[in-house]
């Protein structure tokens, strides 16, 4: 049996999945729509106000009109895939406009970290990461919620790409 997708935020909007990697929207939520095939005049037609896709699909949407798509971008990944670059962080930015949050994904659908709405890197959802001992964060997240987190930027990067979109 799989997991369910988890929307990061509440409420859930028009949410369309395109992988094949959760339990069948039915019993999770109305709002939530799988697409296993991937973006199509299927999905299309659903209006979704937000899209999880993997890193690779979420490349080849972009400039694709989708104009419902007003909420958010999940972007999903598997354990010890590579992780959402800065790269592709302002890529999607730029042609989604919308605020994305990176997922990690287990084999059966379970979330095991996820970025919240602070995004101040991924909270760890359930176990099944490896992560080193040293990035790992314990300090409250601004969301409120006091799970461990990683990936979460210095400071000096933060100020670097604050410098970069300021140009
Ligand atoms: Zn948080």
């Amino acid at each position: 049996m799989r997991e369910p997708f988890v929307y990061p935020v509440s409420p859930v909007p028009r949410t369309a999945v395109l992988v094949d990697w959760f339990r069948s929207a039915v019993l999770s939520s109305q709002s939530i729509r799988m697409f296993p095939q991937g973006w199509g005049a299927e999905a299309a037609q659903f209006e979704p106000a937000a899209i999880a896709a993997t890193i690779e699909q979420l490349r080849t949407l972009c400039g694709v009109p989708i104009p419902s798509l007003t909420h958010a971008v999940i972007v999903l990944e598997r354990p010890g895939t590579p992780r959402l670059t800065e790269a592709n962080r302002t890529l999607f930015w730029h042609n989604f406009r919308v605020p994305l949050f990176e997922q990690i994904i287990g084999p059966s659908g379970l979330l095991l970290a996820a970025e919240c709405q602070a995004h101040e890197g991924l909270h760890i959802e359930a176990q099944g990461l490896q992560i080193a001992q040293d990035g790992i964060h314990t300090k409250p997240c601004p969301c409120g919620r006091e799970t461990p987190r990683f990936g979460v930027r210095s400071v000096a990067e933060i100020e670097r790409r604050a410098a970069a979109y300021a140009r």
